[in-house]
């Protein structure tokens, strides 16, 4: 491509809301360009990095099995209505009427319409196990579309969905999909983890998902010092804790303890580890039509974690209460305690459980309880894990320690089960001519995040630095002077050579200032630019390396054959 005919708008100015490198480098670069919150057109560049992603997936995919498909982006709203998820997906869910007044729904994940695709065409097991895929549009109203590519409203995903007659051929497919999701990442030149994860929405029992490691991601997960266990703090475990301080020994009394409403505050009023103290964290907790008042109980030292909330509660959304509201229930802020459970739904933490010499509140102003034995509450309570692990605390599977990281949630693979496929009536005849529901896996990956994700872990201060499988353009030709014909001569002839060795390459052919082209060159990012400057005459011309920024000097005749070396 020649630099003076691309379509490239690269500009100075970031949009005003851009903080991530990926959001202010892809717009500045001329990749996309904004068109409504969480929309956005791909220009030419994206186009290119997007169908080299595209190529790649396509790729693994085959090798595994998976053939691609291509379902309608408008969906009818009665396959939601079947799989009940018109409910629990909300206001995610876009939907509208047609002129013959059906509804319908623009599609932000495609299990509905694939089980709809299979039922009653793959009736057999001799016809399994199938795996069915595509990439495409989604859309989902995210309630806070922000980031650029990273959260868009209107995305591309490629989802795979596969159908098996028994759970072991599931669990054979999962991991063959894992390992050819791992193969995407690595080939894409991405640093990655595999965690586990909570199966939110769509449901099911073993649920992972891709992360990208940089620290601007929006996800936080949870990995071990020792051994490979990693997961998203929406679904990290830990083991019980080891070095357990002292415990106050009191006996079970009423004590007054005027204005003690925070955790610090009682802790160092009781002078004990708040481990020893109970937290309530009251919620108003949404269901499809109705909603309560629910009181989650976890230790002083720990803190709700709002999936595992979610998952306890069946919620469809949780939301905060202000303390007229509690008021109303006879419920006391600050003072609020685990053992009158008349006044609202409780949730406790499984840590909780049978835990003794406890301090929580009385449920009275001013008043708690010491010495409290939670193992009275054992038969009547609902214990649950609700508890955000805690950096330093211990692997659920070795002694290590878990740390913090940031990551990007680029993939996310489950094993369904039959949930779909029970609920769409989808059904197969096993080997004794029995009917059956399929046994679903669901695997999805955001292709146009992974566009951000690139360049959230590979940039610098002057732009993108893209890696060899992403690049749009792997090598660009600077002419330095095109008004030298020595330099637009060679200039010429590698680009020709270069495009008949099937290179990705563009040739900067613009009349514009050096220092202007090689600032416009990093911000694009290509891999490798090859300077045609005045050293030309001596039978010298430069490469820089954009990663690297270094330049290296090569013979002019040798040009070529060094560029061939790198790729
Ligand atoms: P998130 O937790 O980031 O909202 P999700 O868990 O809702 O994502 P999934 O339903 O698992 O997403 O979708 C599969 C993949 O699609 C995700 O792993 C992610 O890479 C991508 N994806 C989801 N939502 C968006 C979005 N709004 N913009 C871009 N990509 C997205
Ligand atoms: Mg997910």
């Amino acid at each position: 491509m020649r630099r003076s005919k691309a379509f490239i708008p690269t500009t100075k100015e970031a949009p005003s809301d851009a903080q991530l490198a990926s959001h202010i480098f892809l717009s500045r670069a001329g990749f996309v360009t904004q068109v409504a919150s969480g929309l956005y057109n791909y220009l030419p560049l994206a186009k290119r990095v997007i169908r080299k992603i595209e190529n790649i997936i396509n790729e693994e995919m085959a090798k595994v099995g998976a053939q691609e498909v291509e379902l309608s982006f408008v969906t009818p709203a009665d396959l939601w209505a079947e799989s009940g998820r018109i409910e629990k997906f909300g206001k995610e869910l876009l939907r509208f009427k047609d002129r013959k007044n059906n509804l319908f729904v623009l599609g932000p994940t495609h299990e509905e319409m694939m089980v709809d695709l299979v039922r009653n065409r793959v009736t057999s097991y001799k016809n399994l196990p199938l795996n069915l895929y595509q990439i495409k549009t989604k859309f989902r109203d995210e309630a806070r579309p922000r980031f650029g590519l990273m959260r868009g409203r209107e995305f591309i995903m490629k989802d795979a969905y596969s159908f098996h007659a028994s759970n072991e051929d599931l669990d054979r497919e999962f991991d063959a999909m894992e390992a050819a999701y791992k193969k995407i990442l690595t080939r894409l030149g991405l640093d990655f983890r595999v965690v586990e994860a909570d199966s939110g929405a769509i449901g099911g029992s073993g649920s992972k998902e891709l992360m990208v490691i940089a620290d601007s991601g929006e996800d936080t997960i949870a990995v071990c010092s020792k051994c490979e266990y990693g997961a998203n703090i929406e679904a990290a475990k830990r083991s019980a804790r080891g070095n357990i301080p002292e415990a106050p020994e009191a006996e079970f009394n009423k004590f007054l303890t005027p204005n003690i409403k925070t955790i610090d505050e009682l802790a160092e009023f009781f002078k004990v580890d708040a481990y020893y103290t109970v937290k309530c964290v009251a919620k108003r907790v949404v269901y499809a039509d109705e909603s309560e008042i629910v009181l989650f109980f976890v230790r002083g030292c720990d803190n709700l974690q709002e999936a595992k909330a979610h998952n306890a509660t069946d919620a469809l959304d949780i939301v905060d209460v202000t303390e007229e509201e509690l008021a109303e229930l006879g419920l006391v802020p600050g003072f609020i305690g685990p053992l009158d459970q008349d006044k609202a739904k409780h949730v406790i933490d499984s840590d909780l459980k049978n835990a003794a010499h406890m301090i929580c509140g009385a449920n009275e102003v001013d008043n708690h309880f010491v010495g409290v034995d939670m193992s009275v509450l054992s038969e009547t309570a609902y214990f649950a894990d609700i508890a955000e692990v805690n950096e330093g605390d211990i692997c659920p599977d070795c002694d290590g320690v878990l740390t913090f990281t940031k990551g990007i949630e680029v993939g996310h693979i489950f094993k369904l089960g039959t949930t779909y496929s029970e609920a769409l009536n989808a059904k197969f005849l096993d080997e004794n001519g029995k009917a059956q529901p399929f046994i679903m896996g669901t695997y999805g990956m955001g292709v146009s995040r992974l566009v951000a994700a690139v360049v959230e872990q590979h940039h610098d201060d002057n732009g993108c630095i893209w890696t060899k499988e992403t690049a749009p353009y792997i090598v660009n030709i600077m002419i330095s002077n095109i008004k030298d014909e020595a330099q637009v001569a060679l200039g010429e002839s590698l680009y020709a050579q270069l495009q008949d060795a099937n290179v990705d390459v563009m040739i900067d052919d613009r009349k514009e200032r050096f220092g202007f082209k090689m600032k416009d060159a990093e911000l694009i990012g290509f891999p490798y630019t090859v300077i045609i400057g005045k050293e030309l005459v001596n039978g010298e011309v430069q490469i820089f390396d954009r990663k690297s920024t270094e330049k290296t000097a090569v013979k002019s005749d040798m040009i070529f054959t060094k560029v061939m070396e790198l790729l």
